[in-house]
């Protein structure tokens, strides 16, 4: 679609605008109008054909994700490098200048996705099947609705020819998910940092609440919890199946796992978390209002622990380092006690938690000598959050007021992490947002769930919103 067909009526208006010395602020608000019924379609086809493409990681093979949008991104005349460590797993790099009034603006989104069990999906999870207003899919919400959303921001920079302040620059991102090799972010940032050196940084990480149709909140990261994983690995001795043993390491592993599954970490609100429900519950219905006013007050706050854990887990993790088992490994065959069975347990914590005396912590619990548990080297820095201060935070504020009237703007503490992390700790004030979704798509069909979709109406949002702030920071004033 033709967003400025008449590139001589534009040269009147500028013509104009010289002469007259005040509608210079007009014509770029022009600039920045888009027709978002007009621009459905062409999103809805990026969108999908991303979805469509298997980037499932490991292995991921986002190279094939990166050739779609160097396509797309040259025929709109924007040129693009790739920079690759493996090259099965290439990055993308594209640069819209500014006047350099101000350092860069960073849109990033990542390119792989989890991988999937297919019993439990209904539809194909890389068909971006369409039904009943929603797309479904793996990378439906995480993260291939930001990564087309930041394709869009490229090519309608491009077409409007808006005036900008500073460079926009698209990062699409490898190994967000998986990257045990160091592919993603991390080789940009080590080798290639100029490349995506900025000022702000705009990327997943947050979300927006739907209620009855209304959007109630936006959420916009600003930290997030540190993934700490380790593994339990318990030992015995081997032997024949058909002779109990008391040091079964399997029987060892279940137990420690039975007691951390039971174990609540001490909880601890920090700066964001303490404002965020403080906010939140100023928005929300009496009784949803009074438990998050709960959390606050030390004497009430174990009461209402339990039911976090059992209605709003998420909520639950926000207030402590977390200890979730994922994975379990042990045994040859079914007659045969192995001599070791191991754990995988996705420890998150919370910034500033010290981890290694959170790890003594976990031994008392378990108290088994025969299980120990053992770190997995960290894939990310800790980094101080973003602030609240910045031009590119009130933009935001800005934004959801413009389009969601009464919603509250909270910042907000990921429990998952992003790429944020490598970003924040090279010192880009980095933002997250994410689209707009009921509290059943959130539990029930989320990032990283069984099954993921997102509906249509929410991506056309977030599009929207995304093209919205980019315009409020990078575009001239
Ligand atoms: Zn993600």
């Amino acid at each position: 679609m033709q967003l400025n067909p008449h590139s001589t009526s534009k040269a009147f208006i500028r013509v104009i605008s010289v002469i007259c010395g005040v509608t210079l602020l007009s014509v770029f608000a022009q600039n920045r109008e888009i027709d978002w019924e007009k621009q459905k379609a062409e999103i809805l086809r990026h969108y999908r054909a991303l979805v469509q493409i298997n980037t499932s990681s490991p292995p991921g093979n986002e190279t094939k994700a990166v050739e779609y949008l160097k396509k797309v991104l040259e025929a709109e005349g924007i040129p693009t490098r790739t920079f690759a460590l493996d090259p099965n797993r290439a990055n993308l790099v594209a640069r819209l200048k500014g006047n350099g009034s101000k350092r860069p603006l960073l849109i990033l989104a990542h390119t792989d996705v989890v991988p999937v069990q297919m019993e439990k999906w209904q539809v194909d999870p890389f068909g971006a099947v369409m039904k009943d207003g929603y797309v479904w899919g793996r990378g439906t919400i995480d993260d291939k609705d930001k990564l087309v959303s930041m394709l869009m921001m490229m090519i309608l920079i491009k077409r409007s020819a808006v005036t900008l302040d500073r460079d926009v620059i698209f990062l699409a991102e490898s190994g967000e998910e998986a990257d045990t090799t160091g592919v993603g972010i991390n080789f940009m940032v080590n080798q290639h940092f100029d490349e995506i050196n900025a000022e702000f940084a705009i990327t997943e990480g947050g979300s927006a609440r739907l209620e009855n149709g209304h959007v109630v909140t936006v959420n916009i990261g600003t930290t997030e919890k540190v993934p700490r994983r380790a593994r339990l690995v318990a030992t015995g001795t081997s032997g024949h199946g058909s002779v109990p043993r008391v040091d079964n390491p399997v029987t060892h592993l279940a137990m420690a796992l039975g007691k951390l599954g039971t174990w609540e970490p001490q909880m601890h609100l920090n700066e964001t978390t303490r404002t965020y429900f403080d906010r939140l519950a100023a928005v929300s219905p009496p009784d949803k209002a009074a438990r998050y006013r709960a959390l606050l007050d030390p004497q009430r706050a174990p009461q209402v622990q339990r039911y976090f854990a059992e209605n709003e887990p998420s909520v639950y993790s926000m207030i402590r380092t977390s200890v979730v088992p994922t994975m379990l490994k042990a045994g040859v065959g079914a007659n045969v006690i192995p001599s070791e069975a191991e754990a995988t347990l996705d420890i998150r914590a919370l910034p500033g938690e010290d981890i290694d005396e959170f790890y003594a912590e976990m031994k008392r619990v378990i108290n088994d000598p025969a299980v120990k548990i053992v770190p997995i080297p960290a894939t990310r820095p800790e980094a101080p959050p973003s602030r609240l201060d910045t031009d590119a935070y009130r933009a935001f504020e800005k934004v959801s007021k413009q389009m969601y009237p009464g919603a509250v703007v909270l910042p907000s503490m990921s429990t998952g992490a992003s790429d944020m992390a490598q970003l924040r700790a090279k010192g880009i004030q980095s933002y997250g947002i994410g689209p707009a979704v009921t509290e059943e798509d959130r539990l029930m069909y989320g990032a990283h769930s069984d099954v993921e979709r997102l509906s249509e109406a929410s991506l056309y949002r977030l599009v929207e919103f995304t093209w919205n702030a980019v315009m409020e920071i990078a575009a001239k004033k």
